[in-house]
């Protein structure tokens, strides 16, 4: 069986090593193609390094431009190779445009389609990853939700063929990574951080970083809390910072602003911190398996379970310090998101469908 994963993002390549390792081991062949949505070292090589990705069979280089360039020419290049090369399934996780571009080819060409991270809804139309994530379980053929709320959306727009609950990968690289990371981390005494002293905030999604009035009233609710936050910098996020002119917000004594971390780093911050202030999907997921509230800064949010059982709070900037100050933890805390071996059922899943004929070429 051959398999061709597009990956592009910080959040896939941290799914894709467990899922890669799961393939590697179970004699699997995969080829990656890296787009190149995110590139710089911080956001893309480091995570090679730190973690058992193999390296890109082919590096696109496309980023930096506008959806619909993007997206486009990930097509273009991803369509070329894929002619020269036929795989028996496409790979794609989660929700960006080389998630997007890659399911878009896969269609075009009948090649079989997998999506890790299916069934994940916001409701929210305007952010551009809800209309990745819609069109690509609308054209894969295996879906593998990381919760029962998704595979009840997917029920709910007519989509209950190949979906497979399994669990969230995320779960699983937290669980394969964390020993690592306490064994190798320096990020809390690089930064004089005692645990539970400092929370730690991550702000990327173009609700918050798009409109400066909005953008400023983050920072400034940083300002009001009653610990410093740490505050691993997105490079959009920075740009906009700059090009907004508060960059003095990130030089007072509250804000420890620092430049994007490693995933190792992540993990000891986010099981250090008193809380965890984000606007990130993937954050908001983690900071609730790992025991720490979580107060987000949007609207509405994918991973509702973490608001139900009361671990997440949907807050606006304005609000935050109340709402970090009122908060009481939940006497609950169930399982959620599997048992951590999501990439192994996966994998099963995969072998279980060659041995029906679905996927192969051979
Ligand atoms: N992450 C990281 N370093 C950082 C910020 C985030 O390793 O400086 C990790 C984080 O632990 C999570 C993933 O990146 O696993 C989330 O990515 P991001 O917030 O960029 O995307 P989203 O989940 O919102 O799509």
């Amino acid at each position: 069986m051959k398999i061709i994963t597009i990956l592009g993002a910080r959040p896939q390549f941290i799914k894709a090593s467990v899922v890669s390792c799961a393939l590697s081991n179970a004699g699997i062949d995969e080829t990656i193609i890296h787009t190149g949505q995110h590139f710089d070292s911080l956001m893309s090589d480091i995570f090679f390094q730190d973690l058992d990705l193999p390296q890109p069979h082919y590096h696109l280089n496309i980023h930096s431009l506008n959806h619909g360039a993007m997206t486009g020419r990930m097509m273009e290049k991803i369509e070329e190779i894929l002619l020269q090369n036929l795989p028996d399934w496409i790979c794609v996780y989660g929700d960006t445009n080389s998630t997007l571009a890659g399911a878009l080819v896969a269609a075009k060409l009948h090649i079989p389609l997998i999506h890790i991270e299916a069934g994940l809804r916001s409701f929210n139309r305007q952010m551009p990853e809800e209309i990745n994530r819609v069109v690509t379980d609308h054209l894969s053929q295996l879906l593998f939700a990381p919760t029962p709320l998704a595979v009840e959306c997917l029920q709910k727009e007519g989509i209950a063929e190949g979906v497979h609950l399994v669990g969230d990968v995320m779960k699983d690289a937290i669980l394969s990574y964390q020993a690592k990371a306490k064994q190798t981390s320096e990020i809390l005494a690089r930064h004089q951080l005692a645990p539970n002293n400092f929370y730690l905030a991550t702000i990327h999604r173009p609700s918050n970083t798009d409109d400066s009035r909005r953008l400023s009233s983050i920072l400034n609710s940083f300002t009001q809390l009653d610990l410093p936050v740490v505050f691993p910098i997105h490079p959009r996020t920075k740009a906009q910072i700059h090009q907004m002119d508060l960059n003095d917000y990130l030089t007072t004594n509250s804000i420890i602003a620092i430049p994007p971390v490693s995933y190792l780093d992540m993990l000891m911050l986010e099981s250090s911190c008193q809380a965890v202030i984000t606007d990130s999907g993937g954050i908001q997921k983690e900071a609730y398996i790992l025991g720490r509230p979580c107060f987000t800064l949007r609207e509405e949010t994918e991973w509702k379970e973490t608001v139900d059982w009361g671990w997440n709070k949907l807050v606006h900037p304005e609000n935050l310090r109340e709402s970090i100050t009122h908060f009481t933890q939940p006497s609950e805390w169930p399982i959620l998101y599997g048992k951590g071996d999501a990439a192994i059922e996966i994998v099963n899943i995969l072998r279980g469908s060659r041995e029906q004929g679905a996927g192969s070429r051979e």
